[in-house]
């Protein structure tokens, strides 16, 4: 499979290439080979997209909704025929396992344009009576939207930023992490192949200094960002001072709590997927797993279990379970991490090291004795690392679970329904789950609150974050001037 693309960016409807850009090359993390290599936008690039935007987004705004619905249709039907290849693709790009990419990349990006495709022709404004006068209100679109995206969910991420901005009339240009840049240009080439006007969505590569660029271009009306935490607060500040809309879809340090009655094998399978699947670097990860006393020895002794089944292998074959860390530079800041846990002295259940062969391997990796104040309870590592920490009573393990300045998501495994919900009713995040972990169906909102973003994609909600409501007021009699 040849993974070098035609260009590097994607605009008004065909692959461009201008190789005074900075060179980014793409590593395949599971052997450090060098793939391909593309070339960071140039200014030229950058208004080459946005002004391929700006024209494209005036026609495309004035296309029938359920027009533009049809086009994102057709579009998640091709991408559910190439899932293999698309998968194949992502798995290279990420370094990501291809049992997962199979199940959760194309076919979530998929399902996005079809939700969206589905949803568009029912985004309607509403009428106001006020006796003989009215208002009505119209549903616009806000116009050039620019969506940056992290490197762990490439296809994902671009498609649920573009399937709800196109679907409102609006026009984007994406630009993609420059460690997982090409997933997003197959999604642009098959929005083009489903009948998408050329500029309707365009890709241009680079690193932060190209998405601040775009971010402070006048044309451009809207930012969703997915990032982290740090990049977010600079993206905001930038966007805000133009009065731009934001999305901001950032990182946490979530809580996943086990309470002694709650089904063992369910709660370790949650903590499992919450914190090892696509090698822990996931945004909503359950990594703070705090364990009632009463059965903390037991969960122990079954994670431990459980974890050495894994397969860590080549992310290509069928059986691998476990791939590596996307780069090395986040496999040296995990390192980092590890070794911070064993100073600070939290207790080693299994992994802990980088394994001993090409690539950028880390060991599924268990802490036990975790306490609220060790770094790897604080801070995001992004990596197979799970702290477990444990708890007496509910009151306190809430106050505790709370007590960060993040609220993405978090997680309770109970068999008592009433508790689950209490708890759930007091815990601050966005996405939560009960006897479940992780799961981001596009029907339901996914966001944080606190420091973990502003805003939701996903569901009827992002609906409100890519139009804008215009109310109009309509007389039906004299107006009554004072003079
Ligand atoms: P990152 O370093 O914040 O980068 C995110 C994106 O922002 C990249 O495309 C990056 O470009 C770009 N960027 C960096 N500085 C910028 C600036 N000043 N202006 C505009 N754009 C800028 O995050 P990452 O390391 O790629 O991803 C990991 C983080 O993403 C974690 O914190 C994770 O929790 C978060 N995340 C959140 C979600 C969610 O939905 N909440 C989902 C996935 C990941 P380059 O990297 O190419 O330089």
């Amino acid at each position: 499979m040849t993974v070098q693309p035609k260009g590097s960016h994607f605009i008004n409807g065909a692959y461009v290439e201008d190789t005074a850009g900075d060179a980014i090359p793409v590593v395949f993390a599971a052997t450090g080979e060098t793939l391909a290599t593309l070339h960071a936008g140039t200014p030229a690039i950058i208004d080459q997209a946005l002004t391929a935007a700006a024209a494209a987004q005036r026609e495309w705004a004035t296309w029938s909704p359920r027009e533009r619905g049809r086009v994102l249709t057709r579009a998640a039907q091709i991408m559910r025929e190439r899932n293999e290849d698309l998968s194949q693709l992502e798995t290279l790009d990420t370094g990501k396992p291809i049992q997962e990419t199979r199940v959760a990349d194309a076919t979530s990006g998929a399902d996005a344009l079809e939700y969206f495709g589905g949803l568009a022709g029912s985004l309607t404004g509403e009428h106001i009576p006020l006796g003989e006068d009215w208002v009505y209100t119209v549903r616009e679109p806000l116009g050039v939207c620019v969506g940056i995206g992290a490197w762990n969910y490439p296809t994902q991420i671009a498609c649920w930023k573009a399937a709800p901005a196109l679907a409102c009339g609006n026009a984007m240009v994406f630009k993609p992490s420059e460690t997982t840049p090409l997933c997003a240009l197959k999604v642009a080439e098959i929005l083009i192949e489903a009948g998408l006007p050329k500029g309707v969505f365009n890709v241009v590569q680079g690193m932060g200094q190209t998405g601040a660029q775009l971010v402070t271009d006048p044309r451009v009306d809207k930012v969703s960002l997915t990032g982290s935490p740090a990049t977010g607060k600079k993206v905001y500040a930038a966007a805000a001072a133009e009065m731009k809309h934001v999305t901001m879809e950032l990182g946490g340090k979530s809580p996943m709590i086990v309470f002694d009655d709650a089904d063992i094998e369910n709660a370790v399978g949650g903590a499992i997927l919450g914190n090892f699947y696509s090698s822990g670097q996931i945004c909503s990860n359950g990594t703070r797993v705090f364990v009632h006393k009463s059965i903390k020895e037991k969960f122990l002794a079954r994670l431990a279990e459980r974890t050495s089944q894994a397969v860590i292998g080549d992310p290509r074959e069928d059986e691998t379970s476990i791939g590596p860390m996307v780069s090395e530079a986040q496999m040296n800041i995990v390192l980092g991490y590890l070794d911070k846990g064993k100073a600070e002295g939290a207790r080693l259940i299994c992994g802990g090291t980088r394994l001993d062969r090409d690539g950028f391997y880390i060991a599924p990796t268990v802490f036990a004795d975790v306490t609220d104040d060790m770094t790897i309870a604080r801070e995001e590592i992004f990596g197979p690392v799970m702290a477990v920490l444990d708890f007496d009573d509910e009151a306190e393990v809430i106050a505790r679970a709370n007590d960060t300045p993040y609220g993405l998501a978090a997680g309770v495994f109970t068999k008592d329904i009433s508790r689950a919900h209490r708890v759930i009713g007091q815990l601050q995040a966005g996405s939560c789950f009960i006897n479940s972990y992780n799961d981001a169906p596009v029907e339901a909102p996914f966001g944080g609150v606190k420091a973990s973003g502003v805003g939701r994609e996903n569901s009827k909600q992002a609906i409100e974050h890519y139009s804008q409501m215009k109310s109009v007021y309509v007389r039906m009699g004299d107006v009554e001037a004072p003079f």
